[in-house]
This record gives structure tokens, C-alpha cells and sequence, in this order.
């Protein structure tokens, strides 16, 4: 088998077999064939795309590449819930406590942000001595202990996609369905959840700017998943405008904590009642959507998530004192109140732009060497579709470096749009994709 061949057949419109999607993963994986050829392919496949079996064969190929990991030793059904990236989103750290003090187990390995969407573990990391690098047993006898472990993809997991996606980043392929579907789900399922739940968002500051894409998106993980047959749901919710109030790291768990002690805001609790109940139904722990529903929100009223949360980050070496006193966690030189010129309804607030202002500010990574400022951030004290007066606060700008301080808030600038005409507040859940269809909600 050559590449130029496999390069016709791609550049023609052909499907792929198997054998040939095998060859060129584990070729490039061993580093047998070039990133000129391989940039080569991702455009190709990008352009004439892949059918659902080349997309399942792209991910089983990208699973064998590296080990799988085996979590029989954890006791129960292992839901895992996965984002496929966005702007101020917590919900992983809120939601791992709310299901595990609702007794399902919650393993997850997460990763770390690159660009303008921040990773789980880096905003963990703000909390002083928090560690997520832990071998499988401690994760597992955690899991089985407290219900929630909190660890770092290892190296060995899905090795190919590291380097696939690291050619996509700087090949302009990364927002292509079958690449997405099958990096996303082979990390999955190499990790070793029994069902999955993906949260699949749409809008500026997301990778799927189209709604109806990202409903593509979500059956082709859904397919895969079923595929194999590990029942996945995808929920599509939106990313126009960041998640909750607050983009940064200390600043984002900070929000995730007050969410656990009933003071979250209303975009994040809703989504977290909605992916958190989702999550109980494929643990088999409720019967319907409702009845999961109820249970998130009594494990929040009778402070037991909070109290699992608080085990969890002092199992993980973290300093418990930060989570009674979570402001902490965002101490800066300086805070700069960005204030309204206009009178008029809140039309945008571009969650990409105010991602490039929270990573012109320290707190994300442009590349893997940066190192991230964990106390800066930003938070929003008004979003799509409220009414602001000249001189209305908008956004709070917690800095540590003051020559960053103009870019950043250049990029607030341009994310920001305040009309007359009035504008309605945006939804947070489009919608459900199952094995058995697509339900749209919005
Ligand atoms: N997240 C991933 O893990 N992979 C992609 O390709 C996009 C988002």
C-alpha cells in the first residue's frame, strides 16, 4: 500500500477501506509517513469528508493506537460526560460532584486547554496543591471510595490523535465532523466509560459555529458510540456568549463552587441539571429526565455535592480552606470595571473574543510551554439580551500584568454589541440527539 494512493483516492471523493485508514494512522503515528502527506489527507478528508463507516473505522484505528484503559475495578455503571469545547465552561468540576453525591461513579480523565477554550485541569490547578496526575489504581480506589476522581489523559491514550490534531491545529482541519467525531470518541472510549454524554456546543465561541452542524456532529458521536454499542447521548447547547458569569480559571471554580452552595447562575444550573440528569438515566439511578432532574437539585439544596466536592479536592492534595473561601482563587493586582457608552439591549457578547481577552490576560495557552496565570479573568456582570445604561457596569477585568490590560480590553471591544432594538436572552439547551433521533428544543 502507498499514501499516493490513498491521497488520490480521498482527493477523488472515494471511501477509504479499513485497511488503508489503519495504514496511514499507525503510519503516521510511527512516524513513517510526513506531515506533508499527512496535512495533505486531513484537507482532503476535510473537503470530500468520510461516511459513517470510514468515521468508525478513523476512531477504532485511533483507539489502537495506543492502550485503553480498563475500569472494571470501579464498581458501577461509568457514565463519562465529555465537552467539545467552549468559553467559561466549568461544568465538568460542578457536575462531577452533583452525580457522585447522587452515588453514580464519576471517572474522568480530562485535558488541558489550548487556544481560547480553557482545559478542566488547568482551572482545577488554581486550587492550591490540587493534582490530577494520578496512577489508574488511585484513580479507580478513589472512584470506588468517593465516587469522583478527577485525572489527566495519559500519553499512552489515544496517541495518534495527539499528533492528528496537533497537524489539524496548524492545517486549518480542525472543524471537520469526522475528525472531530472520531478524536472526541476515541479518547472516550479508550478511557473506559460503560455510556457516555456529550455536550456538544454550537455558536461564536465554538468549533461548530452552525447549529445545524452541530447536530451532525453529535449523531456522528452518537453513531460511533452505539456503534460499539456504548449507548451516548448528545446534548447541543449553546456557546454564543460564554457559560455562566465568570471566564478564567480560579474565577471559573469559584462559579462552579457557588453553583454547589445554590448561588450559580441561571445558564450554568440549567445545563448542569440537564447533563446531570442525563447522566443519572444512563446510570440506570432514575427512571425519566425529571425524576434526574429533582435528584441534582436536592443534592444541592442539602449541601451534599458540596460536601463530596470538598472530599474530592482534599483527596486530590487540594487546600480545602479555598472552596469556603473560593474568592481567593482570583486575588489580582489590579480589576478594571469595563463600563457601557451606550444605552440599549446587550445583542452580542462574542464568546471567542472574550476567550482571546481571557488568554490575552494569562489565563489560557497559546502553545504547551505557556504558563497560565490562574488568578486572572474576567467576570461578566451582563449578558445577551439585558439592558444596559451608559456607565452599567459589564464586565469585571481581574488583571495581574497592566500591559495586557489594552489588548484585552480591545477584545471586549470588538465581542461586544449594545442595540436599541431589544434582543431576547439566548437559550441554553438546542437539544437531545439519541440512538433514536434528534429532538430540538430551541
Ligand atoms: N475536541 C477534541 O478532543 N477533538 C477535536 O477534534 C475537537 C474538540
Amino acid at each position: 500500500m502507498e499514501m499516493i494512493d490513498i491521497l488520490y483516492k480521498k482527493r477523488n471523493g472515494q471511501a477509504l477501506t479499513k485497511e488503508e485508514i489503519d495504514y496511514f494512522v499507525q503510519g503516521y503515528n510511527e512516524e513513517r509517513i510526513p506531515d506533508y502527506q499527512m496535512s495533505a489527507l486531513l484537507m482532503a478528508i476535510y473537503f470530500k469528508g468520510m461516511s459513517k463507516s470510514e468515521t468508525v473505522h478513523l476512531t477504532n484505528s485511533i483507539i489502537n493506537s495506543g492502550d485503553t484503559i480498563d475500569l472494571s475495578m470501579i464498581e458501577g455503571l461509568k457514565v463519562d460526560k465529555h465537552s467539545t469545547g467552549g468559553v467559561g465552561d466549568k461544568t465538568t468540576i460542578a457536575l462531577g460532584a452533583l452525580v457522585a453525591a447522587n452515588e453514580v461513579p464519576v471517572a474522568k480523565l480530562s485535558g488541558r486547554g489550548l487556544g481560547h477554550t480553557g482545559g478542566t485541569i488547568d482551572k482545577l490547578e488554581s486550587i492550591p496543591g490540587f493534582s490530577a496526575d494520578l496512577s489508574i489504581q488511585k484513580f479507580a480506589d478513589q472512584v470506588n471510595k468517593i465516587k469522583f476522581s478527577l485525572g489527566g489523559q495519559t500519553k499512552d491514550l489515544a496517541p495518534a490523535d495527539k499528533k492528528l490534531y496537533a497537524l489539524r491545529d496548524v492545517t486549518a482541519t480542525i472543524d471537520n465532523i469526522a475528525l472531530i467525531a472520531s478524536s472526541v470518541m476515541s479518547k472516550k472510549l479508550a478511557s473506559g466509560a460503560d455510556r457516555i454524554i456529550l455536550d456538544v456546543k454550537t455558536g461564536s465561541g465554538a468549533f461548530m459555529k452552525d447549529i445545524d452542524q452541530a447536530f451532525i456532529l453529535g449523531k456522528a458521536m452518537v453513531d460511533i458510540g452505539n456503534d460499539v454499542e456504548k449507548d451516548t447521548i448528545a446534548i447541543v447547547t449553546d456557546m454564543e456568549q460564554p457559560l455562566g458569569n465568570t471566564i478564567g480559571n480560579g474565577i471559573e471554580v469559584r462559579e462552579a463552587i457557588e453553583l454547589l452552595k445554590g448561588k450559580g447562575p441561571e445558564d450554568l444550573l440549567e445545563l448542569c441539571r440537564y447533563l446531570g440528569s442525563y447522566m443519572l438515566l444512563l446510570a440506570e439511578k432514575v427512571s425519566d429526565l425529571k425524576e434526574g432532574m429533582v435528584k441534582i437539585q436536592e443534592v444541592i439544596d442539602n449541601g451534599k455535592a458540596l460536601e463530596v466536592f470538598k472530599t474530592f479536592v482534599e483527596s486530590q492534595g487540594g487546600d480545602i480552606k479555598f472552596i469556603d473561601q473560593p474568592e481567593l482563587l482570583h486575588e489580582t493586582k489590579g480589576i478594571y470595571e469595563y463600563q457601557s457608552t451606550k444605552n440599549g439591549y446587550i445583542h452580542q457578547l462574542d464568546a471567542e473574543l472574550i476567550g482571546k481577552c481571557a488568554l490575552t490576560l494569562g489565563a489560557g495557552r497559546l502553545n504547551k510551554s505557556t504558563k497560565i496565570d490562574h488568578q486572572v479573568g474576567l467576570e461578566l456582570q451582563r449578558k445577551i439580551g439585558d439592558y444596559v445604561n451608559v456607565g452599567d457596569n459589564i464586565v469585571k477585568i481581574y488583571y495581574n500584568d497592566k500591559s495586557k490590560l489594552d489588548d484585552a480590553i480591545n477584545f471586549f471591544d470588538k465581542a461586544l454589541k449594545i442595540s436599541e432594538e431589544s434582543k431576547e436572552a439566548r437559550k441554553i439547551i438546542h437539544g437531545v440527539v439519541t440512538k433514536d433521533g434528534e429532538k430540538r428544543l430551541s
